[in-house]
């Protein structure tokens, strides 16, 4: 849906004004925070020096208005029983209300009625045949009625109306508004107004919809989430996808004002939680218009709005009322709010109310089977002396008959279960002992919880819900199922310059040593390392050996091939290691950046492995431009352009070859590119790739805004997902986008890296294993010298092998968790916790995150 050349623009701010000549005299009504902060602040300024006597009527506060303003020139306090014996005085012109708006109905009736011209702050009125009726009360008196929707008034919303108008976005394909709002006080909105959010901030949302794209028809509501804080929605206004998201009480403390305007040729980004709006015009990111280079990126909107939109909007007040002229936001503009307002209402109340009973529902049962699990487990273990004690705090009963008799007693436990439930959810690194401490547990009654938590689907769910679900997700990989991952480091050089690279970092210092330019098997190569003694194939061989002799024994075992630099570099090595591991029968991984798989005989090698991942982030040329090719001029052939039709074509060979390889996108989210993820998940279904992983680097820092704009990005991926816009593709999110994670909320301290060897290795070009990351090469050096690493298990040769090396044990130095990536510090973090639990007794079967058949049968 595109939005017409002949969409009704009518309503528009005149451009030219007729000074007041005149002085009036104006009510304000209802003086609480906004009406006096912003309303009377607002008023009191040169603009507005016409007015020559304020009568302000107070309410509740009327003691301290009295107070502050009675002494104050032109200022005249009231009560509110005084309202209509004010509304006599002729010499009053205009009132101003500013109340609760269950109230705006009845006190704009009483002022229009009086013969005055009323401004009613948002929300009008909660019915739209009050809003009829007001309208029609003041055109019949032939009196201004202006409802004040102050976005509707500012200049840099007006401003870009008019340039949707002019086309200079190409045509309107979609707008994204959101409205955040940090929470003032306990209450809620509903608690303080008594009305919803959707009365509150939605209408805002949807006022600015009006003044950007003028009145429209709006249809295809549908409400995604709603919550008594939150709503999230999709609708049709014009014909153009919109999504309104509005939320109160961040628990950043932070607000959070985003439109996002997408045409088919620019993009407009409008930040406006600041005292000014800032604009941001980007070229649309689009499969179509990728190939143009002709612009930067990005490149900023720079207009300066410095006239508050308050001001503007009592401006325009006064002129319709001195001039007779229609108000922008009064009339059939109000009543379509009101009417567009009310109809959202309707259904966020019934959404509200299912996803109520939904929830309701899911608690019940999860409540119900914790219940009958604890009951079997008493009757099964009453025997035992360890379980008469179940909780001494909660479940005081020291024998399990009289628990089984008494059932309020076995409610408690349910609660128990789920606070501890809860905490891990949270904290899912919290050892027993810790967990014991702050819920006042025994670690007996705990060791019981944890076993009813292994058999409880509910319990799942609601880990699998949380911000952590990620870390569930990697302890059932590694601890469950018992993976071992061995990833071969094979790159000698790469094309890229990211930004954020080492071997970028260290091209650019030019240091001598370990790092720098070389030559390696007679080849010269740029950024490439100095390491003559490459790992032999002969001892790739041994390592695959040693990991045959693992998956015998049970485990499961994943080879990957990736790089400190890119693994495609050295092809011959990368068709080395993945057909001696394929004979083996181990899946092989590939992660690439995917921009050397350009010639048919390295498509060929990548499309035998079972999955190839590339790394991409851009998805536009400039981007492109901008964070791979750090300090180098711009090139034809390691350009977006490029990648995106490698990857069609690796999509079109793999059809003919009948190969299996999945292929997929690795996205790293980082500040500048958090807008477009849901772009590259239209791209990857657009080129044909079987999946897109969503990513953090360790590198980037998120701030609050950051935090929420991902979360939003998230949901609307989900959302177009849900109705079956991407087929089949597969979208994963990493939990370290996410503001609760434990990446984020990231724990101070340290570990001892070389426990990780149990779980995976990494092995690099020259045959050096560590565990870690931050072990592999390029290893930093200080001063250019290369210095022992301190992550380094041992360097498989001849005589020590992969399986030698794992045996023996290695006192490695321990690592900051700031330095593991997302993935190793869940790793590291668990491996932690197992180990506390065990020095207190909890086997690593009796994990919490363990799972365990449902107890049925036995259940009476
Ligand atoms: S693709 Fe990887 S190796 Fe190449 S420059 Fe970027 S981060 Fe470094």
């Amino acid at each position: 849906g595109l939005i017409k050349k002949d969409a009704d623009f009518s309503q528009k701010l005149p451009g030219e004004r007729l000074p007041v000549t005149q002085s009036l005299e104006v009510a304000i009504l209802g003086l609480g925070d906004w009406g006096q902060q912003v309303i009377l602040r607002s008023l009191e300024n040169t603009p507005f020096s016409f007015i020559k006597q304020f009568h302000l009527i107070a309410g509740e506060n009327y003691e301290s208005v009295f107070t502050q303003f009675s002494k104050a020139p032109k200022m005249q306090v009231y009560r509110a029983g005084e309202y209509e014996a004010v509304l006599k005085n002729t010499s009053i012109s205009a009132v101003i209300i500013s109340t609760p708006c269950q109230t705006h109905y009845e006190l704009a009736k009483t002022a229009l009625f009086a013969g005055k011209h009323v401004f009613v702050e948002k929300t009008f009125v909660l019915e739209e045949t009050h809003a009829a009726e007001l309208i029609s009360l003041a055109q019949k008196k032939g009196l201004t009625l202006m409802v004040g929707y102050e976005f509707m008034y500012d200049d840099g919303f007006s401003e870009t109306r008019d340039l949707i108008k002019d086309f200079a976005f190409g045509e309107i394909t979609e707008v994204e508004l959101y409205l955040f709002n940090m929470k003032k006080g306990a209450l809620s909105n509903n608690e303080k107004y008594g009305t919803s959010i959707v009365n509150h901030h939605v209408t805002h949302l949807l006022s600015i919809l009006q003044t950007l794209l003028g009145v429209q028809r709006m249809d295809k509501i549908d409400l995604l989430e709603a919550e008594s804080e939150y709503v999230r929605l999709r609708l049709r206004y014009g014909g153009i996808e919109t999504t309104l998201v509005a939320a109160v009480d961040l628990p950043n403390r932070q607000n959070y004002r985003t439109a996002i305007i997408r045409g088919t040729e620019k993009t407009l980004e409008i930040a406006f939680d600041g005292p000014h709006p800032v604009f941001t015009l980007k070229k649309t990111s689009n499969a179509a218009l990728i190939s143009a280079m002709d612009e930067e990126y990005p490149r900023p909107f720079q207009q300066t709005f410095t006239t508050p939109s308050v001001q503007r909007e009592f401006e325009h007040f006064f002129d319709c009322m001195t001039q007779n002229r229609r108000t922008l936001s009064g009339g059939q503009t109000a009543l379509h709010l009101v009417k567009m307002t009310d109809q959202i209402e309707k259904s966020y109340q019934e959404k509200m109310r299912v996803a109520q009973e939904q929830f309701a529902d899911e608690a019940a049962q999860t409540r119900q089977d914790i219940l009958q699990i604890q009951k079997t487990f008493l009757l099964e273990k009453s025997q035992d002396a360890g379980f008469s004690e179940i909780n001494t705090s909660e479940i005081s009963t020291s024998e399990v008959n009289t628990l089984k008799r008494n059932e309020t007693q076995a409610l408690k436990g349910v609660e128990t279960t789920l606070a501890v439930v809860n905490y891990l959810s949270n904290k899912p690194y919290t050892s027993a002992d810790e967990i014991a401490r702050h819920l006042n547990l025994n670690l007996d009654a705990l060791k019981t919880i944890y076993q009813i938590m292994q058999r409880v689907p509910g319990v799942q769910k609601i880990f699998s819900r949380g911000d952590n679900y990620d870390y569930f997700k990697v302890v059932e990989r590694f601890f469950e199922q018992n993976h071992y991952e061995v990833t071969f480091f094979v790159g000698l050089s790469c094309p890229y310059k990211c930004s954020f690279c080492r071997m970028t970092m260290a091209s650019q210092e030019k240091k001598e040593g370990y790092l720098g330019q070389g030559e390696i098997d007679g080849r010269s190569l740029r950024f490439s390392i100095k390491k003559p003694d490459l790992l032999k194939y002969h001892e790739v061989v041994k390592v695959l050996d040693g990991l045959e002799d693992m998956r015998d024994l049970g485990r499961p075992v994943t080879v990957k091939i990736s790089g400190g630099l890119e693994p495609l570099s050295d092809p011959e090595r990368v068709a080395f290691i993945l057909e001696a591991a394929k004979k083996r029968g181990f899946p092989v991984r590939i992660y690439s950046n995917g921009i050397l798989a350009n010639t048919p005989d390295k498509r060929e090698i990548v499309l035998s492995c079972d999955d190839f991942r590339i790394s991409l982030n851009a998805l536009n040329e400039d981007y492109f431009q901008d964070i791979y090719r750090l300090g180098t001029t711009k090139s034809k052939k390691i350009s977006y352009a490029n990648i995106e039709t490698t990857l069609r074509e690796l999509v079109a060979e793999r059809t003919r070859l009948a190969s299996k390889t999945r292929i997929g996108i690795n996205y790293v989210v980082v500040k500048g590119n958090i807008y477009e993820m849901w772009l590259m998940v239209a791209l990857c279904r657009n080129i044909g790739l079987d999946y897109v992983n969503f990513n953090t680097d360790y590198c980037d820092d998120f701030d609050d805004k950051a935090y929420i704009a991902i979360d939003q990005q998230i949901k609307k991926i989900k959302t177009m997902q849900g109705r079956g816009d991407f087929l089949s593709l597969k979208i994963e999110f990493g939990g370290a986008l996410l503001k609760n994670n434990v990446f984020a909320k990231q724990p101070q301290g340290e570990f001892d890296p070389g426990s990780m060897a149990k779980l995976k290795v990494f092995v690099d070009p020259a045959g050096e294993v560590t565990p870690v990351h931050e072990g592999t090469y390029p290893f930093r050096t200080s001063e250019g010298k290369t210095e022992q690493n301190p992550y380094v298990l041992g360097k498989l040769s001849g005589e020590t092998n992969l399986k030698g090396l794992l045996k023996e044990d290695h006192a490695l130095s321990p690592i900051e968790f700031r330095y593991l990536a997302p993935f190793e510090l869940i790793l590291g973090l668990e491996l932690m916790r197992e180990e506390k639990d065990e020095a207190c007794g909890i086997k690593a079967t009796d994990s919490p995150y363990r799972r365990s058949d449902a107890i049925t049968t036995s259940i009476s």
